[in-house]
């Protein structure tokens, strides 16, 4: 429906909803005032969507009949859980997350699942199904709508296809399609973002005050991977092989990887290096938690071990910044409780060589320990990026309110 001009009206269903998608609960004033245009436009939108289920006052429940009373004038409004629901399932390296949220990203529940490290895709995979049909079977029915489930899988993978490409470095995650596996079991779209990139827009999520503009995360545990957040937006690359700095190369001359590049970062800053070398100084098969602990209270010789890391990854972090030219670098994963144990060393080597404009006002600072709610929270707020939510909800339940806007 347009105007005689050709302009489309304001204040359509679709822009409500989109607008509630995007910046949460709002009044009826604060409605008009985004959208640019009158309250009684807005008030009859409202008003329709609040009929038809679709939104109700921020203090009801999603267990509220929709329907039952309108909301008073000065209560925030917000998508009633009739309206759909959306899903999470993170693949860390020792256990996966899933959570369920309402489609603006508020979390209803979530789950942790531990699994052990060497737990193959499939598996993970089956258990984070179970788990997320048990979570829906928990909700009260009717059964809202899913409309899309975003997943990080903790490997190299093609996000449009499904395909594991890593080759060598992801011998897990072979023979399987994460996508298909996700569509099949769950009958609904499916986002994919590995664990990098989504550890990142985790952190971005969770930053306090302005944020930056581009956005560095980097992760040390057993792989060493980059995520990157420019302007609000996770930067995937073409397939979603993007800040795979973990196999970038620091020594041509350097030992063979299993990528079968030489020198690659990975050996000389992940996890089972810094073990391997321990057990060789120490004589002792320790953890990775008692090797950081030793380092932590002084111990020369793991001192030494985390340094040359942290000063390997500033030496690689020092070419990652001459192309992207960040304003926060976060450290993250297992190796980051070490704390500036692992820091100073890689400031040093990052800042030694330095370009100006990059190293002026580049801060690098640890990345922050989050909650499994707020990393659902995080996966709930991506899957908006590649899903048009408010096409979705509007389409799921009322195709003639779509076709009018
Ligand atoms: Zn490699």
């Amino acid at each position: 429906m347009a105007t005689r001009r050709g302009i489309p009206p304001r204040g359509t269903p679709f822009e409500v909803v989109r607008t509630l998608l995007e910046e949460g609960g709002m009044h009826r004033a604060e409605l008009a005032r985004h959208l640019q245009t009158s309250r009684p436009t807005i008030t009859n939108t409202v008003t329709t969507l609040l009929d038809q289920g679709m939104l109700e006052p921020e203090s009801l429940t999603g267990e509220t009949a929709a329907g039952e009373g309108k909301a008073p004038l000065k209560e925030k409004l917000v998508l009633a859980r009739r309206a759909g629901i959306i899903g999470a399932a993170i693949h860390q390296d020792d256990s996966t997350i899933v959570g369920l949220g309402e489609v603006d990203g508020r979390v209803i529940s979530t789950r942790s699942l531990p699994c052990s490290s060497d737990a193959t895709g499939p598996e993970r995979i089956s258990s984070a199904l179970t788990a997320l049909r048990e979570l829906l079977a928990e909700l009260p029915a009717p059964h809202p709508q899913l409309h899309g489930v975003h997943v990080a899988p903790n490997t190299l993978v093609n996000r449009y296809t499904g395909e594991v490409l890593g080759g060598a470095t992801s011998t897990r995650w072979s023979k399987v399609n994460i996508r298909d596996e996700y569509e099949e079991g769950l009958g609904t779209a499916v986002v994919l973002e590995n664990l990098a990139r989504h550890a990142a827009y985790a952190q971005y999520g969770a930053l306090e005050g302005p944020p930056p503009r581009n956005l560095l995360h980097v992760s040390l545990s057993f792989g060493v991977a980059l995520g990157q957040v420019f302007d609000g937006r996770i930067i995937s690359g073409a397939h979603g092989g993007a800040g795979e700095l973990g196999h970038v190369s620091i020594d041509s001359n350097g030992p063979i990887c299993r990528c079968s590049h030489r020198g690659c970062l990975f050996n000389y800053a992940g996890a089972e290096n810094v073990l391997e070398e321990s057990r060789i100084v120490t004589g002792t098969a320790l953890s990775l938690d008692e090797a950081i602990d030793l380092a932590l209270a002084g111990d020369d010789r793991l001192v030494s071990i985390f340094s040359r890391a942290g000063a390997a990854v500033g030496m690689a972090l020092n070419s990652v910044c001459n192309l992207m030219d960040p304003d926060l670098i976060l450290i993250g994963g297992r190796l980051s409780r070490a704390g500036d144990v692992v820091l100073d060393p890689l400031r040093d080597a990052l800042f030694r060589n330095a370009l100006p404009l990059f190293g002026r006002d580049l801060r690098i600072e640890p990345a922050a320990t989050l909650t499994d709610q707020a990393l659902v929270h995080a996966s709930l707020r991506a899957l908006r990026l590649d899903v048009d939510l408010a096409a979705a909800v509007l389409a799921a339940h009322d195709p003639a309110t779509v076709a009018a806007s």
